[in-house]
């Protein structure tokens, strides 16, 4: 593992009106990769990245940028840039000089400022748009001046707060890509906020799920879908049939009152778990040989799979995703298998780290 870049250690933020937005953050970024702070609206993710960037002070705790504490140093001696929400870009600038504007506050030299912003229109793919106004390029371009404006002082750390979400469907997958790309390219940390988890899952190298002020759980994109740590997590992070269920042993499980081969789940006999189960990883069969029953509810066409709704006996409601759509009978049968099973504490809360 390389040495962190940034380590936040036992973070609190109570803001001046007494309410604590942020309750032991413990994080560490490494160098050159991806992250994502994934949660919803309040969780407190914001505040996370203007306390890295400086904008607002820790309560208690500690941020430690390459082994130095810098909770006291002034943001702009952090060699950490923003780009914002609605991008904060100058509409009285040009282009250029939105981008040149930190250099000139530095009075770097002409010559090398305007190498460093065609350098930097250049790497977000707007060579020639130097001398446009703002209100004259496209939204995702705005978005790629605004970057190109936060990379142009070479920053170790890139921060971006959900900087996509005023761009359409369409434009915001684009420009997944070449975030992506860009981060790969340049080879410099990324911290990006962000509410939607497809995105968080298809950018980063890591995500770290926030709600309520705490970090539930961090890992890769693959660890944290797979293996959720909780019931908030399974339910955040892509589509979950979650059912409440008892550990038999060590290789069985119950729920829906029937016992079932599982994966080492690491819990002893008795304890209350809950047990997750994605709707890919249900198949569709007939009733006689299913795992389980369910009577069909609702079927609909998803374009690349089919979405049905059944219900089982008990009047659990299951989500499953086909490649194709239930035809006859109501009755269907569902299998999986036993390492599609995925077990949880019942009613755990927090990593433990
Ligand atoms: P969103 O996705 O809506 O931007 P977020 O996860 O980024 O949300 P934050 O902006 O970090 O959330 O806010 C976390 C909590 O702290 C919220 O409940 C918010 O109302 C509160 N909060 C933020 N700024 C202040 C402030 N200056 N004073 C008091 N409370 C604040």
């Amino acid at each position: 593992m390389a040495a962190p870049i940034i380590e936040l250690r036992g973070i609190t933020k109570t803001y001046d009106d007494g309410f604590t937005a942020l309750s032991n953050i413990n994080m560490t970024i490494e160098p050159g990769k991806f992250y994502s702070l994934l949660g919803p609206s309040g969780s407190g993710k914001t505040t996370i990245l203007r306390l890295i960037a400086g904008f607002t002070n820790a309560t208690t705790g500690s941020i430690l940028f390459e082994g130095q504490k810098i909770n006291d140093l002034p943001a702009n001696q952090r060699k950490v840039n923003t780009v914002f929400q609605n991008y904060a870009l100058f509409p009285h600038l040009d282009v250029f000089d939105n981008v040149a504007f930190g250099l000139n506050l530095q009075k770097r030299p002409k010559a090398e400022i305007k190498k460093r912003v065609l350098d930097a229109l250049k790497l977000v793919q707007l060579p020639g748009y130097a001398n446009r106004e703002i209100s004259e390029i496209s939204g995702g371009q705005q978005q790629r001046v605004a970057i190109a404006r936060a990379i142009v002082n070479e920053p170790k750390v890139l921060l971006l707060d959900e900087p996509l979400s005023a761009l359409d469907m369409k434009l915001r997958q684009d420009m997944q890509y070449e975030l992506r790309e860009l981060q790969q390219r340049l080879k410099i940390t990324f911290i990006f906020v962000t509410h939607d988890q497809e995105e968080a899952l298809a950018m980063s190298d890591e995500i770290f799920v926030v709600n309520d002020g705490k970090i539930l759980q961090s890992g890769t994109p693959v660890d944290i879908y797979d293996e959720p740590i909780n019931h908030f997590v399974a339910n955040f992070i892509g589509e979950s049939n979650i059912l409440p269920g008892k550990m038999q042993a060590d290789y069985q499980v119950e729920f829906v009152g029937k016992t079932f081969e599982c994966a080492d789940a690491g819990m002893k006999p008795n304890e209350k778990v809950e047990v997750v189960l994605r709707p890919e990883d249900l198949d569709v069969t007939t009733a006689e040989q299913g795992k389980l029953v369910v009577t069909v509810d609702t079927q609909l066409f998803r374009g690349d799979h089919f979405e049905i709704i059944g219900i089982d006996d008990d009047g659990n409601e299951w989500l499953i995703h086909s490649t194709n759509p239930v035809r006859g009978g109501k009755h269907i049968g569902l299998t999986f298998e036993p390492e599609d099973i995925h077990v949880m504490r019942f009613g755990e809360k927090e990593a433990d780290f």
